[in-house]
């Protein structure tokens, strides 16, 4: 391909961190680029504790650890996201209970929540789409008033806000991806983000194989004991060197990604039958997916081929996690979430990463005019 969909975005700094950390003859977790990261995260993100991850999947899987889930409890999510979000529930013998999303911002639609709810409810899962922002004023009422655990799947979420709160800021726990595809990479990486003090404490020994080991370096303790269940969920410092390398050049890769964002908007807004990401105005996404939604799934698909044979790789997503051989042995049938299963066959996404040229872009959109006149 001419022009790939994704490609890893480094800052050239990577490396040298990298080999700082490889000198130091310390290698394993929580060291000094772990508390880089998870301070600068802390301090930019409005978050209370956050945790590296080693990836956004294990993330997810630390807060269900901790919600301590049963067998028949039930987690309230959308069906238009990637298999993590709903595995890390099933590990724990939880039901995901899939909610249909708006026609907009293909997140959660607010107004069907509320009927999912029953006695087995204990956990609701909204997904930020593309860094765009659930209607959270809705969600977090829902959660409030049936006790509910509120988990931000917030992978493509980071910098992105609902009104003056940031993505990941608003869940009693949320997690962050930071997979190649993502804003902000590591190779595979995550944070688990929790935002309730109280929480803390007991995340932390989940994070650390169940033990108190943290404590332990802290000096708060003379020895480290094992004391709740808990794996391994933390990343070497390698990931973390490489992960600070990113986060130094955030600002420099958010404005590059929102400029390319605006200009695929301005460059294909006109088109007719072409519809372009929307967003309410009170909120800021972080420019991490640019989609388009054709007329029909049979138009999609043509624009993806004839993109195809320009050399420009153009994909689409997400499947509906109800319509894949797990969803159907939940009990789920096609025909179910019919706002997830048509926009899942319409929408295409085009190449964004910070290094895409505005020269290459301009190819992809004129690929698009091609297609749609
Ligand atoms: C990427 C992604 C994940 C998983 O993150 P990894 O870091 O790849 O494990 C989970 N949920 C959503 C919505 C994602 O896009």
């Amino acid at each position: 391909m001419k022009i790939p969909f994704n490609s890893a975005s480094l800052t050239k700094k990577e490396l040298e961190y990298v080999t700082e950390v490889l000198r130091s003859g310390k290698i394993s977790g929580n060291g000094i680029f772990s508390k880089k990261c998870t301070e600068f995260i802390q301090n930019n993100f409005g978050i209370k504790q956050a945790f590296l991850t080693t990836s956004g999947t294990s993330a997810l899987e630390a807060i269900a650890l901790f919600l301590d889930l049963e067998p028949g409890d039930e987690v309230i999510m959308p069906s238009f996201t990637y298999p993590s979000t709903a595995n890390a529930f099933l590990l724990r013998g939880a039901i995901p209970r899939f909610c249909d999303i708006r026609n907009d911002t293909l997140n959660l639609d607010e107004n069907l929540i509320e009927a999912l709810i029953n006695e087995n409810t204990k956990a609701l899962v909204p997904v930020h789409y593309a860094g765009t922002a659930c209607e959270m004023d809705t969600i977090c009422a829902l959660t409030k008033q049936y006790k509910l655990a509120l988990v931000e799947d917030a992978a493509h979420g980071i910098g992105g806000r609902y009104k003056d709160r940031f993505l990941g800021s608003m869940g009693d726990m949320s997690a962050f991806s930071f997979h190649e595809t993502k804003n902000i990479i590591s190779g595979e990486g995550g944070a688990l983000l929790i935002n309730d003090e109280e929480m803390v404490e007991r995340a932390e020994i989940i994070w650390e194989k169940g033990t108190n080991r943290t404590k332990f370096f802290r000096g708060e303790i003379d020895k480290y004991t094992w004391v709740d269940v808990g794996s391994s969920f933390l990343p070497s410092e390698l990931n973390a060197a490489f992960l600070w390398a990113q986060f130094e050049h955030l600002k420099e890769s958010q404005d590059r990604r929102n400029f390319l964002w605006k200009r695929y908007n301005e460059g294909l807004k006109d088109i007719k039958g072409l519809d372009l990401p929307q967003h309410p105005e009170d909120i800021i996404h972080n420019s991490y997916i640019f989609h388009v939604i054709l007329p029909n799934g049979e138009m999609r698909d043509g624009l993806m081929k004839h993109l195809k044979t320009l050399g420009i790789l153009a994909v689409f997503h997400y499947i509906p996690l109800h319509s894949f051989p797990v969803g159907h042995s939940l009990g789920y049938r096609e025909g179910e979430l019919p706002i997830t299963e048509d926009m899942s066959k319409r929408l295409l996404r085009l190449p964004l990463f910070h290094t895409l040229k505005e020269k290459e872009q301009n190819e992809v959109i004129k690929g698009v005019r091609q297609y749609m006149q």
